[in-house]
């Protein structure tokens, strides 16, 4: 069995304390208290059973919380175990509110990194702009944090039982009903549930079923029928534990995330480097620089995949890097399988349900990787799907659709201001010439109200409804209690 969280005790004391060293007060000292409801813990026995497919952040956070619910579930991913592929995800207060509820912080703490500062440069190196980000734990709780993903996904899978989740499961085909839903594996295996919570990514075999039925119903919006938005190739790669000797800024406390922005060769590039936990250095180009002529059509068609990244790794490899030393030298000291290719697209679906099915993360709305909003909005959809199951007593469809329409209306508002947020920031990235300068130095010298003015509004903290509450650390508060 999986331990309960309820039983679990978790000292708090000293949890930023190897990152502060005497800046300011840890993490143990909350500002303001959480909220006076009286926690029910988990069910005594589910009314249902809930049929996850994907095991990413998502679909694991999903499980982790439903194990606390008390609500039965099972996970199949298409994967042959657990993932071990090195890259990282952003959290914030937003989510690291929930995480301490359900006891996880000091150990994601210990795969993160907190950022410091983002500070955007010329090919050249020199500075067009900083932004401070240390703010954000007084404001919102927590620092923004880097955090390694195939670890995080090890934590989670490490709190679920291991009967409750199924490798090299690869689901084709959905057949839902009036009593049930059952999905149809690769391997031939066949899976039964009351619920189907579609986790299974950018490119979701279960959206693609769902909106199949749709289709032939005539009730699928048109713009949901439209594919991803693809705009550009991206490379993303880890380096092994660098020598910190040789590069301070991979060993220091704090994490200065650098983006470089320009042109190689007359071709529009965006380079980001971003000092994560172990030592290790993220880092990533996007751009026309990365579609040669001759690209693999696979580098056009895969997602997070390792497709042909060699040629590609050639064509960045003299970029220069704020580290004193080309790019090169990090793709050199990166393993190989641990160098991805990754679409740029992004899309937020209309269609979030029907029936017995509902998506979550990125199978209902795709972020470009560098918003960091991919796993914090997951992880949020989780939150609030799993406190509003918790509520559903029973097995009827139309309250399970009453469920999901609730889901959607609760998280709706908040995605619509998190793409704009992103696509905002993607477009500044991609901006060139003249205008592109001078909207990134506006945007990368400007004062902190006004950046804070939009992360304000996508500010949530949401925290599962049937636990004991944990303290909200952040000044600023939040509109919605729960979500
Ligand atoms: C290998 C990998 C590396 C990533 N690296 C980064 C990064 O560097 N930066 C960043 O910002 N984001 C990255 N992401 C994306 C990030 O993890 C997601 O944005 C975020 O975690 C929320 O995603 P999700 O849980 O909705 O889906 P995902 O994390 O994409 O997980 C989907 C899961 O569904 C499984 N799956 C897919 N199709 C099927 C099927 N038909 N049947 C069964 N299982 C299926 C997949 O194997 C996967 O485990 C990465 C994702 C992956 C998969």
């Amino acid at each position: 069995m999986a331990p309960s969280i309820l039983s679990s005790k978790s000292s708090k004391s000293g949890l930023y304390s190897s990152f502060d060293s005497g800046r300011t007060s840890s993490i143990a000292s909350s500002s303001r208290s959480g909220s006076s409801h009286h926690p029910m813990g988990p069910k005594p026995f589910s009314p249902f059973k809930v049929l996850i497919v994907g095991a990413g952040v998502g679909g694991l956070m999903l499980g982790f919380c439903l194990e606390q619910a008390g609500i039965d579930y099972v996970i199949l991913d298409k994967m042959r175990g657990p993932p071990t592929t090195k890259s990282t995800i952003q959290m914030t207060g937003n989510t690291l509110r929930a995480i301490e509820q359900l006891g996880l912080l000091e150990e994601v703490m210990r795969i993160a990194k907190p950022v410091s500062s983002i500070v955007l440069r010329r090919p050249n190196m020199s500075t067009v702009g900083k932004i401070d980000t240390m703010y954000l734990k007084e404001r919102y709780g927590h620092y923004s944090c880097i955090v390694q993903r195939a670890e995080l996904c090890q934590l989670l899978l490490s709190r679920i039982p291991q009967e409750k989740i199924q490798w090299d499961r690869r689901v084709l085909e959905v057949v839902s009903g009036e009593i049930g839903v059952q999905c149809r594996c690769s391997n031939g295996h066949v899976e039964q549930a009351d619920i189907l919570i579609g986790a299974d990514g950018a490119h979701s075999s279960i959206r693609q079923n769902l909106y199949r039925t749709l289709r032939e119903k005539h009730m699928l919006p048109k713009s949901d029928a439209e594919p991803l938005k693809y705009t550009q190739n991206s490379i993303i790669g880890m380096t092994n534990p660098l020598d910190v000797e040789r590069y301070p800024a991979a060993g220091a406390r704090f994490s200065e995330v650098n983006i470089v922005v320009g042109k190689d060769d007359g071709s529009h590039y965006t380079l980001w480097l971003s000092p994560a936990s172990g030592n290790r250095v993220v880092w990533s180009v996007t751009g026309e620089l990365l579609s040669p002529e001759d690209s693999d059509a696979n580098f056009r068609q895969s997602e997070f995949g390792p497709e042909a990244v060699d040629a590609v790794c050639g064509l960045i490899q003299d970029l220069k890097t704020p580290f004193g030393c080309p790019l090169g030298d990090l793709i050199g000291q990166s393993q190989r399988d641990n160098i991805t290719k990754v679409m740029i697209e992004e899309k937020h679906y209309k269609t979030w349900f029907h029936g017995r099915t509902a998506l979550i993360g990125e199978a209902c709305h795709k972020f470009v990787p560098f918003s960091g909003q991919g796993a914090e909005q997951a992880i949020l959809d989780a939150v609030c799907l799993v406190n509003l199951l918790y509520k559903l007593d029973q097995n009827s469809l139309p309250d399970i659709i009453k469920t999901f329409q609730a889901y959607h209306d609760k998280r709706h508002q908040v995605l619509k201001t998190a793409f704009s947020v992103s696509s905002y920031m993607s477009n500044l990235m991609d901006s060139q010439g003249l205008t592109g300068e001078l909207k990134r130095t506006m945007t990368f010298n400007m004062p902190s109200w006004v950046t804070n003015s939009s992360t304000d509004k996508i500010q949530v903290r949401p925290l599962l409804d049937f636990l004991p509450a944990v303290d909200d650390r952040g000044s600023k508060s939040v509109s919605t209690k729960s979500v």
